[in-house]
């Protein structure tokens, strides 16, 4: 057998993401041990599929994570736990500022005890707010328009307030718009509630909804909907293991856009999801959804360039492909 690599702290590992990134270490030959309180994570999906060490538990309990890192040779952590539902993070900012923020402010100080000094963070392409130009590249300025958002700007200045005074390197990933599921079927998107456009295409596929909603047409986009970029999850997840590398091979802290660069609308989305599953997909033209920005679209030239990275599946009819089969698999 191989030797095994490092061993790697994955927070929230029982989630969509997360779980998609404990896939790739787990390919690229790292040991992993999952940190996730359950709320929304999926017991299954780590011991039954993914078949790796979860440890049921919360990154606000400090005397857990003093525990684990004392009595593991973790070498680097991954934090993916956090909550994300930017509609529920404007009505209940407080839930978004102590899990998001605080939780994440034991785990640094927890870490920065253990002397473990390097994290990969999932941050997201909403702290960048009302885009001022397309495609948008990492210098853009901040201005977060919701407590969720707000919460990941907040840990990235934590992060780089970290940096300087202790010594935690990071490299922080801002994704544009997370979505498909792993190729061979073995992972995917399951939130509940579920608030996001490819997924909820899809359970109207199966039958599970009436109709998908379009939120506003009245955008100044060249069919009204919104555009947004949409990256493999599977592209994500090889992403992380190339900064982890990064940072084990003594890489300084870095921020990177993770997106394909290209902008489809609500609409184009909506029509693919009826060519790939053969469905109707009923589609109702609603008003906008608050706080919805025109287009979302990432420049990731700088993934490219410093971490070598290159997404596999940037074919929006692929990304839809793989999510369907996790979604006939899942509910039917
Ligand atoms: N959207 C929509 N109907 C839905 C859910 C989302 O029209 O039922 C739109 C939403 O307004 C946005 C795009 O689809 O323009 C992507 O939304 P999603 O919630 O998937 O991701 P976000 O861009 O908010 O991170």
């Amino acid at each position: 057998m191989s030797q095994k690599k490092a061993t790697i702290l994955v927070t929230g590992g029982a989630g969509y993401i997360g779980s998609h990134a404990v896939l790739a270490l787990q390919k690229a030959g790292y040991e992993v041990i999952v940190l996730d309180n359950l709320v929304y994570g999926h017991r299954e999906l780590v011991e039954d599929v993914l078949k790796v060490e979860l440890v049921v538990g919360d990154i606000s309990d400090r005397t857990l994570l003093d525990k684990l890192f004392s009595s593991r040779d973790i070498s680097a952590v991954m934090h993916f736990a956090a909550y994300i539902a930017v509609g529920e993070s404007v009505t209940d900012p407080a839930k978004y500022y102590r899990n998001n923020v605080t939780g994440t402010l034991t785990l640094l100080e927890a870490m920065v005890a253990a002397e473990v000094k390097q994290l990969v963070f999932s941050s997201t392409c909403a702290i960048y707010g009302m885009p001022q130009q397309v495609p948008m590249t990492e210098d853009h300025p901040l201005a977060p328009m919701s407590p969720y958002a707000t919460s990941k700007r907040m840990v990235e200045q934590m992060l780089a307030d970290f940096g300087s005074a202790y010594g935690l390197e990071s490299v922080v990933f801002r994704y544009f718009n997370s979505s498909g599921a792993n190729p061979e079927g073995l992972l995917g998107e399951d939130h509940n509630p579920e608030t996001h456009l490819i997924p909820l295409v899809l359970l109207t596929a199966l039958g599970k909804r009436e109709s998908i909603s379009i939120f506003g047409t009245d955008y100044a986009t060249p069919d009204g909907t919104c555009l947004r970029d949409y990256i493999h999850v599977s592209d994500l997840a090889d992403a992380h293991v190339l900064g982890l590398e990064y940072l084990l091979k003594d890489g300084k802290s870095e921020v990177f856009n993770l997106g394909n660069g290209n902008g489809f609308s609500v609409k184009q989305v909506i029509e693919t999801a009826r060519v790939v599953t053969g469905k109707e997909i009923k589609a109702v033209e609603r008003e906008r959804r608050a706080g919805d920005p025109p287009a979302l679209v990432g420049s990731s030239d700088k993934a490219r360039k410093i971490l070598g990275w290159s997404p596999q599946y940037s074919d929006l009819s692929k990304i839809i492909a793989h999510a369907w089969q996790w979604h006939q698999k899942r509910h039917t």
